[in-house]
């Protein structure tokens, strides 16, 4: 026996698990104790709390099914994964497996009731409770050129660098391993971003001549006479203030084709090459050993 989960009177629910198990084990064993106890096992089936004495076998693998089902909904949540199979190619077994942190027969379960959910009536509103739910977990790019992270639904480019390169930003993948053995950690840039206006998204603050508190319906920069709105001219789409390019034709932004924005490499550079420096001119002659 893994776990048990009991009601101890004017207390609550008390789970006991056997700890020795491994990371992936323990964490399905006790999403299944949370479903015994959301699923109102222990109180409509009083007789589960001591192993089971009351209950028939049957009875007991009807309930011991639920949770297993509860927790298999809750730790790899099939929609999910099918989701992520329509983005991104369809998941090979040992991503599922590392992406969620389960075990082989658990993300292989995950793959045959993903192949029954195919056939099943599209017209519900899961997909979307999913897509918004997980929204962010779902569309967190990352690029392996300039090593910028965001957050946009299906990017073909690089807003910052314009590549193609561009990766699911999820840890738990293996490549981030490559990644880490590199650099020694995954790198992440901080490219400077500017204050926009949440109706219309245009810039409070211009990027080229760096003037603030910008109105929101000013089309104009009233000191440089950059637009506010940050555009891409080739397909039209609206863009955030630092995009240097499109994420979507990957064409260069009106900004940066304005030079309101420095290309991504300067920023870069101006960012990791600042401790070298530092670490330049506090040498002085006396820690030189010659
Ligand atoms: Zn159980
Ligand atoms: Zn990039
Ligand atoms: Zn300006
Ligand atoms: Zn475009």
């Amino acid at each position: 026996m893994d776990a048990f989960t009991t009601i101890i009177p004017n207390f609550g629910y008390v789970t006991f698990y056997d700890d020795q198990k491994s990371d992936d084990r323990i964490r399905f064993t006790l999403a299944h104790e949370l479903g015994h106890i959301l699923l109102n096992h222990c109180i409509d089936f009083e007789e589960t709390l001591y192993f089971r004495s009351g209950l028939s076998a049957a009875q007991y693998k009807v309930l011991e099914r639920e949770a297993d089902t509860f927790a298999g909904a809750f730790i790899r949540p099939a929609r999910l994964v099918r989701l992520l199979n329509s983005i991104y190619q369809k998941l090979h077994i040992a991503e599922i497996q590392a992406i969620f942190n389960i075990s082989y027969s658990a993300a292989n379960a995950c793959i045959n009731i993903v192949k029954k959910l195919n056939v099943l009536q599209e017209k519900n509103n899961i997909n979307f409770f999913f897509q918004t739910q997980f929204f962010d977990f779902i569309n967190a790019s990352y690029c392996i050129n300039c090593h910028y992270r965001f957050t946009s639904k299906s990017p073909n480019y690089c807003p910052i660098c314009g590549k193609h390169n561009l990766l699911w930003y999820n840890t738990n993948l293996y490549i981030y391993d490559f990644i880490e053995l590199d650099y020694g950690e995954i790198p992440i840039m901080d490219y400077k971003t500017y204050p926009q206006n949440i109706d219309n998204g245009r810039t409070e603050t211009c990027p080229r001549c760096e003037l603030e508190n910008i109105d929101s319906d000013w089309n104009y920069c009233p000191i440089c006479s950059l637009p506010t709105q940050n555009v891409c001219e080739d397909c039209g789409e609206k863009l955030d203030p630092h995009f240097r390019y499109c994420p979507k034709c990957g064409k260069e932004s009106l900004y940066f084709k304005e030079k309101a924005l420095t290309s991504w490499k300067d920023e870069y550079d101006t960012q990791h090459s600042s401790p070298t420096t530092t670490e330049a001119s506090s040498w002085d002659e006396d820690t030189i050993p010659f």
